[in-house]
C-alpha cells in the first residue's frame, strides 16, 4: 500500500509513521529526515537546503520531487511506503502523481495550540533520530537518549521563529492538498491529538490493518 501521511509540523505523524512502517513492513520515508541526513552528511543537496531548514522555510519542488524519485526508486520501495512530510505543495502532489499511485491519504488533525506545546517540547538524539517530549515522553535520564545513550536537542527549526515561519508555510503552501486530496477520494482524516497509541488505533481502523 502506498500512503501520504499529511497534517501540520508537529501532528505526530513521524510519530505514527514509524509505527505503522514497523507493523506493515513498508520503509517510512520523511523528507524531513532525508534532509537532515544530507546536511548532517555535508552533501551538495545538504549544503542547499541547510538554511532553509533551520529557518522553517519550504526546500523549492525540484530539490524536493528530485529527493523522493530517487528514495521511491530503491527496491524496498517496491512493497509499498509511507510517505511523511511529502508531499507539501500542489506542485509536489502533481509531480508524485506522475510518478506512483498513491492508495491512502491520512491527515492528521491537531490543534494549533497542542502543535506549539509539542514542537517547543521535542527533543531528539543526535546520533539515532529517536524524539522525546520534556513533558509526556521524558528520557530517563535528561539530555541522555534512552535506545542508544546518544546526546538529546533541540532542532534548530523547533526555536519559536521558525516554528511560526513552519506553521504559515503549512497554513499557505500545505493545506491546500487537503481538499487536493479530498477531490480525488483517497483522503482520510484522524484525529491527531491523543496518545500515539489512540492515533494508531485509529489509523489501523481506516487503513484496514
Ligand atoms: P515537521 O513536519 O515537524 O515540520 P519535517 O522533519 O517533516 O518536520 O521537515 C523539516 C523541514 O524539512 C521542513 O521545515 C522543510 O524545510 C523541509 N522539508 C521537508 N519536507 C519537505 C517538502 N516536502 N517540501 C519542502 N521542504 C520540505
Ligand atoms: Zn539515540
Amino acid at each position: 500500500m502506498n500512503m501520504i501521511f499529511l497534517g501540520p509540523p508537529g501532528a505526530g505523524k513521524g510519530t505514527l509513521a514509524a509505527m505503522a512502517s514497523k507493523s506493515m513492513g513498508v520503509p517510512h520515508i520523511s523528507t524531513g529526515d532525508l534532509f537532515r541526513a544530507a546536511i548532517k552528511n555535508e552533501t551538495e543537496l545538504g549544503k542547499k537546503v541547510k538554511d532553509i531548514l533551520a529557518e522553517g522555510r519550504l526546500v523549492p519542488d525540484d530539490l524536493t520531487v528530485a529527493l523522493v524519485r530517487e528514495r521511491l526508486s530503491l527496491a524496498d520501495a517496491a512493497v509499498g511506503w509511507i510517505l511523511d512530510g511529502f508531499p507539501r505543495t500542489i506542485g509536489q502532489a502533481e509531480a508524485l502523481e506522475a510518478i506512483a499511485a498513491v492508495n491512502l491519504v491520512v491527515n492528521f488533525d491537531v490543534p494549533d495550540e497542542k502543535i506549539l506545546f509539542r514542537l517547543t517540547g521535542r527533543r531528539v538524539c543526535k546520533a539515532c533520530g529517536k524524539v522525546y517530549h520534556v513533558v509526556t515522553m521524558p528520557s530517563k535520564a535528561e539530555g541522555v537518549c534512552d535506545a542508544c545513550g546518544g546526546e538529546l536537542y533541540v532542532r534548530p527549526d523547533d526555536r519559536e521563529e521558525a516554528i511560526k515561519t513552519r506553521l504559515s508555510a503549512y497554513r499557505e503552501q500545505t493545506a491546500p492538498l487537503i481538499d487536493w486530496y479530498g477531490g480525488r477520494g483517497s483522503l482520510a482524516t484522524i484525529d491527531g491529538s491523543g496518545t500515539p497509541e489512540a492515533v494508531y488505533r485509529e489509523f489501523a481502523r481506516i487503513a484496514g490493518v
